[in-house]
């Protein structure tokens, strides 16, 4: 066998010998769609370049993070400047401070903020904090959102709703996933019957409020109304995981969009990630006060972190929101993001491919389905082998979007509109392979 030249096959199988997969987080394998993860060298804006020194216009972006493209100049200085004074003191800082006044003051049904270190520790800490807060045991969550890998949330649907449901990871007891109550996600009767049954018991009810973890699926504004009211009238909180939709989806977060169509809509506990930390680790969730003063070191629920409020986290994350904020950010981004879309879906019906694709701020999603699915068991009936056709059309022509059909896309303010027309190029030209 002649020995393999291309540089990110040798990287992933050196790799492989010492990560499990080769890989630090499983989806980056390209197990979904088969072939050799790309190995990035460096990014800048709107591209990455890969082990073989070829660009891609990323459509990545760290899953969400890098809202403003890679390396933008005012965040990198705040980190290099904030790196200068120290990486990490566990004790406070004055950043701290900042960054939390600055989500308030963006997400107004947040009275008080704890900063953590990814969503996986924000929403385990949500949950913890909304049993604490209620004395009670049992959630909701619905079938294809993903709120991190704690224990309790690595659930699906059991065989019945009066059961609860059963672990998706080994190592998970069943009997940590005993209060955990595994829904449809835009089913408004079956969530009633959920409430009738178990309402008195129920600490919460956690949802994506746009479910980009199982590429893009909006909740629709009657089921999302239906799930504040019950929350409501049974005394359970609402908690809505934003790690992706939050200062993505628009400035004032995807509970900023429900709230234009449901006066008066806000969250009990909103669960943030990804973008708050411009892609360093960083996360963070809140609420009313009331509800966070139940806390550690002011009341019973515990919650720690050596790291977290990390000086130079909490620097990167501040100096992306104060670029978001800025007028017409959202705007302009939206434009942008809604022009791909459009561009995809024109490009797919001239070629006579079936396509459905949506899109909130900068965040969207396709579907090479003829009618955007309402849940997890409609997004999977998506033809895998198709998908993979198109992802991997689109990577050898330099367009990385994510390697598997169950993730959403997301456009930052460095993609260029030339960017844009690239894309759908070259989407166009794999929609032919794709027809017939
Ligand atoms: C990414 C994500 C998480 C997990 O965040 P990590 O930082 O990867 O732990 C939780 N919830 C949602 C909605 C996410 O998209």
């Amino acid at each position: 066998m002649t020995p393999n030249t291309d540089r990110n096959q040798q990287l992933f199988d050196r790799a492989r010998q010492v990560i499990p997969g080769g890989v630090n987080s499983p989806v980056r394998a390209f197990r979904a769609v088969g072939g050799t993860p790309r190995f990035v060298q460096r990014a800048e804006g709107a591209y990455f370049w890969d082990a073989e020194g070829k660009r891609h216009i990323d459509y990545i972006g760290s899953w969400g993070p890098m809202i403003l493209g890679h390396g933008h100049p005012a965040v990198l200085e705040a980190v290099q400047k904030a790196a200068l004074d120290g990486f990490s003191f566990g004790a406070p800082t004055e950043r701290e401070i900042e960054l939390a006044e600055e989500i308030l003051s963006l997400v107004p049904s947040m009275d008080m903020v704890r900063l953590v270190s990814s969503g996986t520790e924000a929403g385990m800490s949500a949950i913890r904090l909304a049993r604490g807060a209620t004395g009670r045991s049992k959630l909701i969550k619905f079938e294809g959102c993903y709120h991190g890998h704690a224990d309790a949330l690595l659930v699906k649907a059991g065989s019945g709703l009066a059961t609860f449901g059963n672990p998706t990871s080994a190592g998970v007891p069943p009997e940590v996933v005993q209060h955990t109550l595994v829904l449809e996600y835009n089913n408004v009767a079956q969530l009633e019957e959920a409430f009738a049954l178990h309402g008195k018991e129920l600490a919460c009810l956690i949802i994506e409020p746009i479910a980009g973890n199982m590429n893009f699926v909006r909740a629709s504004v009657p089921f999302m109304r239906r799930c504040r009211e019950l929350c409501t009238e049974h005394g359970a909180l609402l908690v809505l995981d934003e790690v992706m939709t939050g200062f993505r989806v628009a400035l004032g977060s995807a509970q900023g969009v429900y709230a234009k169509a449901i006066p008066g809509f806000k969250p009990d506990i909103s669960v943030l990630g990804k973008v708050i930390g411009g892609g360093m680790p960083l996360a963070a969730f809140g609420g009313p006060r009331a509800v966070m003063e139940q806390l550690a070191p002011l009341g019973p629920v515990y919650q720690a972190g050596t790291l977290s409020g990390n000086p130079v986290a909490t620097a990167c994350g501040l100096a992306t929101l104060k670029e978001i904020r800025k007028p017409g950010f959202f705007d302009a981004l939206s434009a942008k993001t809604k022009s791909l879309v459009d561009g995809l879906s024109a490009a797919a019906k001239a070629e006579g491919v079936a396509f459905s694709a949506d899109c909130e701020g900068g965040m969207f999603g396709f579907f090479l389905l003829d009618v955007l699915p309402q849940n997890y068991t409609q997004v999977m009936k998506s033809d895998g082998a198709r998908f993979n056709t198109l992802f991997h059309g689109l990577l050898d022509r330099g367009v990385y979007i994510a390697p598997a059909l169950y993730e959403a896309g997301f456009v930052s303010s460095a993609h260029s509109a030339a960017d844009v027309e690239e894309t759908v190029a070259a989407a166009r030209s794999v929609f032919k392979s794709l027809a017939g």
